[in-house]
């Protein structure tokens, strides 16, 4: 089993049929393929050997499709650069990786050409881009002009696929390991286990260095579906991508879905096109749930649940379960049943197994699990225990085998000796209609150890103060769960994957102190 099997089987299948296409450019099945195999060429030629590290630092497009099936083509493994770190981070990366090759498009070159002054390992850098070769550096163009083809090197299952790093949300990010039949039955299971539309133009949104835009592009090529890229996350090239590409599907994490559906003009656009939105990644709060499904009513909803470690989903919750119904409140908190290949349990922190409703840490096994984190012993050993991947997610599951995602545990704010998942906070506040978004944090507390702070950001023009904010929780939820302090800003730190990156906010807080979860 080899990542390059879909590619191979849509070449069969549908030679002429649109592959990719990113703005105006295009490529059929056969052209990619074509194009895959010579990047191969080229890489091989650059050096690459079976298993080699190959670098791309770039915001998303038609070449890092290319990229990614060229180097499994190859023989090599992709190291795909998260484009929001520091210099200082891509260069630790890299060498960590032994990453030599390293693919750079216009907005990256220039830190890309300081990178070489100070990674070890950098040797090669090759400029993916239209435009003037920049000094130093191969052009991808001409590197493709002159190349042979290769043949596909043919992976075996086993063999590395990735070193994929995760979205940084509660620090620095982990590279994660990940072979081809952990990245290939995990997209098999996506598709298998969520119904689309019968049309398949799929959008990718969100970073190909992410495992979520990565992921996504995998089940596209699977299911022969057609894939449009976006450079990168912009409401209006969005929405005018899925009105003129007639989109039947996409993956947003939510706090896309909230830009999306709060744009001015959100309502110009046709998007009845779009049959499915699948949405994940991060928590998704109740009253933008609605907003959205009330926006799009031709759209069917499907929650994904997942993380890099396993490649990534290993739960969902069904465009049944999003509709009306006597169970739909309750189904809307859930993050759904496991696909087939997953093993989800609730265990407690001595392993145990937790009855359904009791809330403990989220772990899973099956063929999606990691290999463990590049070059990190002590973390892989941790995390992976006897086959089973502890997410660090707190949950339970209901007597139906629905899961529910309460909170990173990392998250979790313990005041008083009572557990407040934040989420449910968020949720709180979420439903005042001033609130854009909010994050509820756990500060220290001289005499509950910890108290609820929220940090919210308003809607333009909307006002609201501290003690409305705090009365309203007060009607919907515990006293000891609603925020004892409340801050507004302008915004909140969010990764480059679209999540809420809390533990920058809790940072000042803390300062020399430690907390009891960390
Ligand atoms: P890092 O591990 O570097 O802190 P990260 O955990 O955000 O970053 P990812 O692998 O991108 O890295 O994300 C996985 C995490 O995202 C999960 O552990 C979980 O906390 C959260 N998550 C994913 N899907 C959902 C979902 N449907 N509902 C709630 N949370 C989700
Ligand atoms: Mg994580």
């Amino acid at each position: 089993m080899q990542l390059t099997q879909a590619l191979h089987k849509a070449v069969r299948e549908c030679p002429n049929a649109l592959a990719v296409a990113c703005g105006d450019q295009e490529l059929s099945f056969r052209q990619l393929a074509d194009r895959v195999a010579r990047l191969a060429g080229v890489l091989r030629q650059l050096g690459m050997q079976p298993g080699d590290r190959v670098g791309m630092m770039a915001l998303n497009s038609i070449r890092y499709v290319e990229y990614l099936y060229g180097v499994w083509w190859g023989g090599g493994v992709i190291n795909p650069v998260n484009v929001r770190w520091s210099p200082a981070e891509v260069g630790y990366s890299l060498d960590d990786c032994d990453t030599r090759i390293l693919l750079v498009d216009r907005y990256f070159a220039p830190q890309a050409a300081l990178l070489r002054e100070t990674s070890q390992c950098l040797k090669t850098l090759v400029y993916c881009d239209d435009g003037e070769v920049p000094a130093g550096m191969l052009g991808y163009e001409q590197l493709m002009a002159e190349a042979q083809p290769a043949q596909d090197r043919r992976h075996q299952g086993e063999d590395l696929a990735a070193v994929m790093y995760t979205g940084g949300t509660t620090g620095k990010p982990k590279g994660v390991t990940l072979t081809h039949t952990n990245l290939y039955l995990n997209a098999l299971s996506a598709v298998a286990a969520v119904p689309r539309p019968g049309d398949k133009v799929g959008l990718v949104v969100a970073p190909f260095f992410h495992v979520a835009g990565c992921g996504l592009s995998l089940q596209l090529i699977q299911r022969l579906a057609t894939q449009i890229v976006v450079p990168m996350f912009d409401e209006v090239v969005i929405l005018q991508a899925i009105e003129k590409r007639k989109v039947t599907e996409s993956f947003l994490v939510p706090t896309m879905i909230k830009r999306l559906v709060d744009h001015p003009r959100f309502k110009e656009f046709d998007l009845s096109s779009l049959g499915m939105l699948l949405y994940g990644a991060a928590p998704i709060d109740e009253a933008l749930l609605d907003q959205a499904m009330k926006a799009l009513p031709h759209t069917e909803f499907c929650q994904a649940y997942g993380m890099t470690e396993l490649a990534p989903t290993i739960s969902v919750l069904l465009p049944q379960d999003h509709r009306p119904g006597p169970d739909q409140a309750r189904r809307l908190r859930s993050a759904g049943r496991p696909v087939p290949i997953a093993e989800v349990r609730i265990v407690d922190p001595a392993g145990q197994e937790v009855p359904a409703g009791t809330v403990g840490e989220i772990v899973a096994r099956g063929p999606m699990v990691m290999k463990g984190y590049w070059n990190k012993p002590e973390q892989t050993a941790a995390a992976l225990r006897d086959g089973w991947m502890h997410t660090g997610d707190g949950g339970y599951m209901d007597e139906e085998g629905y899961l529910y995602v309460v909170d990173r545990i990392k998250d979790m704010i313990v005041t008083g000796g009572e557990n407040v998942y934040t989420a449910e906070v968020e949720n709180a506040i979420a439903q005042l209609p001033q609130v854009s978004m909010s994050a509820v944090i756990g500060v220290p507390d001289d005499h509950w150890g910890e108290r609820v702070h929220a940090v919210v950001v308003l809607r333009e023009g909307a006002s609201l103060d501290e003690a409305a904010l705090i009365a309203h929780c007060k009607a919907l939820i515990a006293g000891y769960k609603c925020p004892r302090s409340v801050e507004f800003r302008k915004e909140l730190p969010v990764s480059p994957a679209g999540k809420l990156q809390k533990f920058i906010l809790r940072e000042p807080f803390w300062a020399g102190r430690t907390r009891a979860i960390n």
